[in-house]
């Protein structure tokens, strides 16, 4: 019940998160990749990711739930400003962590602009999740910035690049607007399938 979704709490670290009961899906990206949009258009719900852009909080974890033992999960957004690189280091390090030893942790949605994608920052992120066995389900967003030919051209090579890689049977990938609102039930499958027991 992705329209019900509600805030739960925020953790400031890995270490931090609440008790693992249920099951989890992450979501991470670059800044500006579309991450709260794509939840707003998810959950049908505007204040929703609001939460997460509130400053001070963007660093943060944030927990919402979209039914009994079943959370969405917003990892902080890659990419903003300068960042001190002890930081970057800290933040780095957390999120691998948690991709590791989260177990509650069913898969990853990772969103990258249709029009850059897999940046560093993507195949880092792919890299980890890969190294613990993590499916990752990766969003072309903004696809309605580009016509439907390229747009699908890219969609196939991100494809390619994962076979080539070996890691096709545990990365998917799809375009999505939320602007135009394509490519949600797609995403609803994908997280429905993650989150039933
Ligand atoms: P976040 O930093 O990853 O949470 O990204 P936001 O959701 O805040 O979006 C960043 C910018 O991209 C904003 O200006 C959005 O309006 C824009 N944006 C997000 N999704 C879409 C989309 O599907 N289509 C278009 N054209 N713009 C989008």
């Amino acid at each position: 019940n992705f329209r019900g979704a509600t805030f739960e709490q925020s953790a400031p670290s890995i270490h931090q998160c609440p008790p693992e009961n249920g099951l989890e899906v992450a979501f991470a990206g670059r800044s500006n990749a579309g991450k709260s949009s794509a939840i707003n258009t998810l959950t049908d719900n505007s204040k929703l990711a609001r939460t997460s852009k509130t400053p001070g909080r963007t660093q943060l974890i944030n927990f919402f739930s979209v039914g009994e033992g079943q959370r969405l999960v917003d990892l902080p957004g890659y990419g903003y400003a300068k960042v001190a690189r002890a930081m970057k280091e800290e933040w780095q390090r957390n999120l691998s962590e948690y991709l590791q030893e989260r177990d509650c942790l069913q898969g990853l949605v990772l969103l990258m602009d249709i029009r850059h994608p897999m940046q560093e920052f993507d195949s880092m992120m792919i890299n980890w999740a890969v190294e613990v066995e993590m499916p990752v389900h990766i969003l072309l967003t903004k696809a309605d910035k580009l016509k439907r030919g390229p747009a699908n051209s890219t969609l196939l090579a991100v494809r390619k690049q994962m076979q080539a890689a070996g890691v096709s049977d545990l990365v998917t990938a799809q375009c999505f607007s939320s602007l135009k609102r394509t490519g949600v039930d797609d995403l609803k499958r994908k997280l429905t399938e993650w989150l039933t027991p």
